[in-house]
Order: C-alpha cells, then sequence, then structure tokens
C-alpha cells in the first residue's frame, strides 16, 4: 500500500502522483517497493492555513468535499488529517503499514522548504518517498535558452514551450487501485492508538472536513461558483464547444464572458493540465476543419497561450523565488511608492471615480474573480495613478481571489507595475477612461457592478472625469468623483520611474 498526499491537485484523474501510488501509471523510481493500491490523504497543515484567506479556504474546502466524493464513488474515502506534515505523513505510513508516501511536485519556494523537512522526516524513519511532476505541463527547470538560462522573455519560451511534445493524461485509477473505505478506518484506529505524544495525528479522520470556523476562518461574502473535477470539466467542455473559436477575438471584453474562468480549478487542481490540453489539441482539430472560419486555429493558439503564461510564470518563481516579495527587475535608485492610505482604500472598496477599475474592484469582492483585462486595468491604476507599491495590489488580490496563485498573481503584478519580467515599459500607462471606453463600451459590466451608474448612458459613464460636479451630482449623486486626475498623475508617474531608473525626471 502507498499513502498519496494531495496538496494542490484535488482530482483523481489525470494526477501523475496518485497514478503512480496506485499502480495505475508508472510507477517510476519505485525500485523493489510493492506498487499501490493508493490510500489519499489531505493534511491540514497551520504553517500553510497562516497564509490563507476566507475565501481560499472556502474554495479549499469545496475542493476537497468534491475530491471526497470522487473517492467515494469509486469505494474508497480520503482521509483527513491536522497537523503538521513531518510529524503526520510518518505517522500515518506507519499506521497504515505504507510502504512509501507519495505527491507531486509544488515549485513555489515555502511548498519546496516544507517538502524537503517532509522528504527528511520520512528517510528519518525509513519509508521511500517519490515526487512527481504533474502541475504544468512542462518541468519549470526543462524549457531553457540556447545557453542554458531560464527565460524572462515569454514570446521565446512559447516558441520552445509549443513545440514540445506534451504528455498524455496520467490514468485515473479504479477502485480497486485504491485502499476501500473500511480498511482506511481501521488505519485511522490505529492512527489514534499510537498515542502520539504531541496528538499531532490524533484527528486524522475519514472525509470528516473541517469547516472555516474549525480552521479559524470566516465563510466569505463572496459567491465562489462550483468547485471539483466534475464541475471543471463542464466547465472546459463548455468553452472548447464554441467560446474557445472566438477567444483572441473576444477575451478582451468583459462584459462577453469570453473566457473560460477555469483559473480556480486549474489553481487547485481540479482538471489535470494534460487532460486540458489534450482537449485544446481536439479543437484545434476541429478549427483546422473547413467547419470553422479561417481564422479559428489562432482563436483555439491563443488560449494554448494562456496555458503557456501560466507555465511561464511558474518557472520564473522557480527560478527567482524572491520575486514574492521583491521587485524582479532592479531600478537603480529604487522606486518611491507614494503609499497614501487612504487613496488605496479607496481603491480596495472599488470608490476611486473611474467606473472600470471600480466595477473591477467590487467584481472581486462579489465574485472572488476579475476578468483578466480588467486586472490589468485596476494593477495599472493602483501603480502608476496611485502611485502604489505593487505589494498592497498583490496582497489585497492574495486575500479576495479565488484563483490566487503565487507564480500568476505575482507575475501579473510585476508586468502591470514594469518590475517583471517580460514587463510594460514603464512608459505604458493605461489611461482608465479610454480603455472602459475600449473594452466595455456599452458600460455593460461597469454596469453589472456599479449599481450607482445603472441607467445612465454609456457616453456618460466613459466621460466621468471630464464632468463638472454638478453634472455628476445630477448623472449619479451616490458614484464618487474621480480621486485623482489621471493626466496630472501619468506624469508624476513617469517622473518616479524615471527616478529610479537614475534619469532627470524632466528629460
Ligand atoms: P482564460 O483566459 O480562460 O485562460 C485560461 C487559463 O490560462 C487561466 O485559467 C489561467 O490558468 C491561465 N492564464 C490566463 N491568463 C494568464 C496570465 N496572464 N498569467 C498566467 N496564467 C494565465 N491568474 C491566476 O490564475 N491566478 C492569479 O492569482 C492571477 N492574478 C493576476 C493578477 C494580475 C494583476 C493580472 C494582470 C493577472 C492575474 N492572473 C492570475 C492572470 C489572469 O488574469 C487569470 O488567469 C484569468 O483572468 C483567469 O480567467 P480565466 O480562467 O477565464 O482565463
Amino acid at each position: 500500500m502507498e499513502l498519496f498526499w494531495h496538496r494542490r491537485d484535488l482530482r483523481v484523474a489525470d494526477n501523475v502522483g496518485l497514478a503512480a501510488a496506485s499502480g495505475t501509471g508508472d510507477a517510476g523510481g519505485a525500485g523493489d517497493v510493492d506498487r499501490g493500491p493508493a490510500a489519499p490523504v489531505f493534511v491540514f497543515d497551520p504553517g500553510v492555513l497562516d497564509h490563507a484567506s476566507d475565501v481560499r479556504v472556502r474554495r479549499l474546502l469545496d475542493g476537497l468535499a468534491a475530491l471526497r466524493d470522487d473517492y467515494r464513488e469509486r469505494g474508497s474515502d480520503l482521509l483527513v488529517a491536522r497537523g503538521d506534515p513531518e510529524t503526520v505523513l510518518p505517522e500515518l505510513a506507519a499506521a497504515l503499514d505504507a510502504e512509501r508516501v507519495v505527491w507531486n511536485r509544488d515549485y513555489s519556494g515555502l511548498a519546496r522548504e516544507r517538502d524537503a523537512g517532509v522528504r527528511r522526516a520520512l528517510d528519518a524513519v525509513d519509508v521511500a518517498r517519490d515526487a512527481r511532476h504533474d502541475a504544468v505541463l512542462h518541468d519549470p527547470d526543462a524549457i531553457r535558452t540556447n545557453a542554458g538560462d531560464p527565460y524572462s522573455v515569454y514570446s521565446y519560451y512559447w516558441k520552445k514551450w509549443t513545440d514540445r511534445a506534451k504528455a498524455e493524461p496520467a490514468p485515473t485509477p479504479t477502485g480497486e487501485d485504491l485502499v476501500d473505505a473500511d480498511r482506511l478506518a481501521d488505519a485511522v484506529d490505529a492512527v489514534d492508538a499510537l498515542g502520539s505524544d504531541d496528538g499531532a495525528v490524533a484527528d486524522a479522520a475519514v472525509g470528516d472536513l473541517p469547516t472555516p470556523a474549525d480552521l479559524g476562518f470566516a465563510e466569505p461574502d463572496a459567491d465562489l461558483g462550483p468547485a471539483g473535477t466534475a464541475a471543471a470539466r463542464e466547465r472546459l467542455d463548455d468553452f472548447l464547444d464554441e467560446a474557445v473559436f472566438a477567444y483572441e477575438a473576444e477575451r478582451d471584453y468583459p462584459a462577453k464572458g469570453a473566457t473560460s474562468r477555469l483559473s480556480a480549478f486549474f489553481k487547485y487542481g481540479e482538471i489535470g493540465v494534460r487532460e486540458a490540453y489534450a482537449a485544446t489539441e481536439e479543437a484545434m482539430a476541429e478549427a483546422e476543419s473547413d467547419a470553422r472560419p479561417e481564422d479559428a486555429p489562432e482563436q483555439v493558439e491563443e488560449f494554448q497561450q494562456q496555458l503557456a503564461w501560466r507555465e511561464f510564470y511558474a518557472q520564473v518563481l522557480f527560478h527567482n523565488p524572491e520575486v514574492v516579495t521583491e521587485n524582479y527587475k532592479t531600478y537603480e535608485e529604487g522606486i518611491e511608492w507614494r503609499d497614501d492610505p487612504e487613496e488605496i482604500a479607496a481603491w480596495k472598496r472599488g470608490e476611486t471615480g473611474y467606473p472600470i477599475v471600480d466595477a473591477g474592484m467590487r467584481q472581486l469582492r462579489e465574485e472572488a474573480f476579475m476578468h483578466n483585462r480588467v486586472r490589468m486595468i485596476v494593477a495599472s491604476f493602483l501603480t502608476k495613478d496611485l502611485l502604489a507599491d505593487w505589494r498592497h495590489g498583490y496582497d489585497h488580490f492574495r486575500e479576495h481571489l479565488a484563483d490566487h496563485d503565487t507564480a500568476n498573481d505575482n507575475g501579473g503584478w510585476q508586468w502591470a507595475a514594469s518590475t517583471g519580467t517580460d514587463a510594460q515599459p514603464y512608459f505604458r500607462i493605461f489611461n482608465p477612461m479610454t480603455q472602459g471606453e475600449r473594452y466595455d463600451p456599452d458600460a455593460e459590466y461597469i454596469t453589472s457592478y456599479v449599481p450607482e451608474l445603472r441607467g445612465l448612458d454609456a457616453d456618460l459613464i466613459h466621460e466621468w472625469h471630464e464632468l463638472s460636479p454638478t453634472q455628476r451630482a445630477n448623472a449619479a449623486p451616490e458614484y464618487p468623483s474621480p480621486i485623482v486626475d489621471h493626466s496630472e498623475r501619468r506624469e508624476e508617474a513617469l517622473a518616479m520611474y524615471k527616478r529610479a531608473r537614475g534619469e532627470d525626471p524632466d528629460d
């Protein structure tokens, strides 16, 4: 028997580590260790929970409930434990008489430190362990420049990424490949009988999930939508059925709902990336047939490019773990952010008086999600209109996004702040009014999140910053006036970046 440790891979299908642990797939490196069946476990680690948020804990619990149901359908169940994995996993392995503990690699810095500790703890008790490559199609170390360096420019990375052969989805274990629910219950009794001195796994249970309150979190206000593999597959199928064939043309228009909204499913690993990619290849085959317009392949390729962005940022974080808190790009003199607390608070509340910015920030609160184009706009606004450090925005997103992913969130923020890999040049500053006008011409997205502006003409909404105080008071008395003047702030931002570059701001 083997123990499979779930972390950010809450699925049974297309799970490389689980397939290896259960003997369903290639057991690679197992040597003389017996293979399968697998006993799946999830460990609530206080070290990880310290960095969690109400939104992410709720979303995680929803994903775990779906995963547990998938196991139950196969006659098995999910072991749920609490404590430090360095203590919990060796004890569980002993209680289950497991020959090996298997997991999928996590590429972020903190997770790598934790995993090193678990490796040492298992080695100390002579339990074999194996970490598999699963979360992305290409290992962060696999795609490098011809000189052998990690990539920092996406377009070059993409060229290599798209040319590489992709792995097939990992095989899905059946009931026979998994430890049955009764035997898991016996194992939990055995854990209790171990009488661990520190009680680390005393509350290991079969399928018994805690509530957010048990973990010290509150129920979030946001509506998080469905979780789990079945919901992810339904969403992917729907998207690839039609929307993907207009993806490039429509993805920037938030009112069109033209993107897949798969990000939280990817974040929690509820759908395997090999499975998702294989499905896009099927869509590509259809795109290349006569049934679809000539530009259909480009539309599908644009979607595959987003999957590659996810992998690009995963390798940026893997090779540069310090970017979580540090600028990727060094500015000679350091950037002197203004960091006005009131302006930052108005941004968080969605009360800046810039309609597209406020709509985005309110979507974030209501749905724990924000459309990509709008993420770019609000991030540009925070850093280049409010001259606030990107870390304020990153922390706010980290707290409120259900799909918060260290690599992607950090990559997105540093891109917008012109501090990252392949970032926006510092002098490219979005004008929030023209962005709104261009990407939400009928103000449909704006008015769905900013009720104060409902019923107004779209033109009036897009000219909000140009109206007089009286005009604003007459049109929408409850909606704020712009808290800053974009043209002035644009100049100040340029000067701020020039100073940081050691240049004369007046040049
Ligand atoms: P689709 O357009 O359908 O794309 C499909 C998938 O590709 C996404 O689900 C996601 O996994 C990946 N993807 C798409 N765009 C990007 C991108 N620019 N970078 C990396 N991966 C991408 N994405 C996150 O998953 N988590 C985050 O915490 C996150 N924070 C961001 C912060 C900022 C400031 C910015 C500008 C972008 C951020 N993104 C983040 C990237 C992007 O906005 C979201 O992935 C996307 O909006 C999710 O919607 P979707 O699933 O409908 O995307």
